[in-house]
């Protein structure tokens, strides 16, 4: 195989689907693999924290109460980013302002942010639930999703009233409409995390974020080079010949460290045919998509015995968007995680990264076989 020689020599690998490039320098790993050099522990976190503003019953900052949750629970953020209402800002137009509004510009942003608990339980992780567990938070997230949804949207259409709706608020669509709804996780205090309690934050804004707006020009210029072909459809069918990128497959998603990884155990959770959204999923998908998320967060505790930190987040169709827009985007979930040798050995992006591009010497081949092999039961379990 040609690409072999990536294995010793530094090269630059292309990230289509952001448009980037990144410097991969696999002879720097050729040290000894020292594996992980901390003891194995057991969580001794208590099932209940009173202190916890996200335990069932308890209080949170701003004087509500939570109800006693059995499943997931969602309330809008005590402290959001974004709010529904604020004053007005329009951008001067003088002549005067000329430079201003060319290089000191900004836009309003309004927007809706909540809060999504994974479990009632306070020392639980995604690592540690089932896929059947798993499956009321994919359902909480579409639900979400759903009352976000444009109607003008072509996914209006096939989007269903969800059967297991979330405990807390009666989610009402907002009185504006908003374009994107980011779903995501920082899990663990190295990603400035400050509460272990599992839960995952949902973000929706006025105006495409960047990341998802990068991603949504590369996958329409992908289709409309190649004769309306999805981007990462293909690529999901390539890695599955090719195989060693791979970490875990079920008949509905594909679990790959990409070819384009900059995280050093980075993983990518991406449907296998073309889905544009959460609401494009149907049961038995998202039970798989439960699965993927199962496998991914235990191969992940198991890979250094450790409750691995990470954020991810779901990329799919903007709540609101052109046909264009809706039909190019492709479901998928990111994982990046920062650590690299062991529970206390991470990755920073710093110096050349910052300054040039991301860099990383453990190759994805190399990441996805240790991901691979350390499937099976969580090691917590066996403690
Ligand atoms: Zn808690
Ligand atoms: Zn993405």
């Amino acid at each position: 195989m040609p690409e072999k020689i990536l294995d010793d020599i530094s090269h630059r690998r292309y990230n289509p689907l952001r448009g980037t490039w990144l410097l991969v320098s696999p002879h720097r790993t050729k040290r000894p693999w020292q594996g992980q050099q901390e003891d194995a522990l057991k969580s001794t976190l208590p099932e209940y924290d009173p202190s916890c503003y996200l335990c069932p019953g308890n209080k949170r900052a701003q004087g509500d109460s939570n109800p006693k949750y059995t499943k997931t629970f969602v309330f809008v953020n005590d402290y959001s980013a974004v709010k529904e209402e604020q004053a007005e800002y329009k951008q001067e137009e003088s002549p005067k302002g000329y430079l201003s509004s060319l290089l000191l510009r900004a836009e309003s942003v309004t927007g809706k942010c909540y809060v999504l608990t994974f479990s009632p339980n306070h020392n639980l992780t995604l690592a540690d639930l089932t896929p059947s567990e798993i499956l009321p938070v994919i359902q909480a997230w579409t639900q979400i999703y759903t009352t976000h949804l444009s109607p003008k949207s072509p996914l209006a259409a096939v989007a269903q009233p969800t059967k297991l709706a979330p405990t807390g608020l009666t989610i009402t669509a907002p009185n504006a409409q908003y374009t994107w709804m980011q779903i995501f996780e920082n899990k663990g205090a190295a990603m400035g995390c400050s509460n272990p309690h599992p839960h995952g934050q949902v973000w929706t804004t006025t105006g495409l974020p960047d990341e998802p707006a990068q991603e949504l020009e590369q996958l329409k210029k992908y289709r409309k080079e190649h004769s309306d072909c999805h981007m990462l459809e293909e690529y999901a069918k390539l890695e599955q010949e090719k195989e060693e990128r791979v970490v875990f497959q079920n008949s509905t998603f594909l679990v790959v460290c990409p070819w384009w990884a900059t995280w050093p155990f980075e993983v990518m959770v991406l449907s296998k045919k073309h889905k544009r959204a959460l609401v494009d999923l149907d049961d038995q998908e998202k039970l798989d998509f439960a699965e993927a998320i199962a496998e991914v967060t235990r191969r992940y505790d198991n890979l250094f015995e450790t409750s691995f930190p990470y954020s991810s987040g779901i990329h799919q169709a903007p709540l609101e968007g052109s046909e264009e827009e809706v039909e190019a985007s492709h479901f998928h979930m990111h994982f990046y995680p920062p650590l690299l040798r062991s529970a206390t050995v991470r990755k920073f992006l710093v110096g050349y990264e910052l300054m040039a591009e991301p860099q990383r010497d453990i190759t994805p081949e190399q990441a996805a076989a240790k991901l691979r092999a350390c499937g099976g039961t969580l090691y917590r379990k066996l403690l």
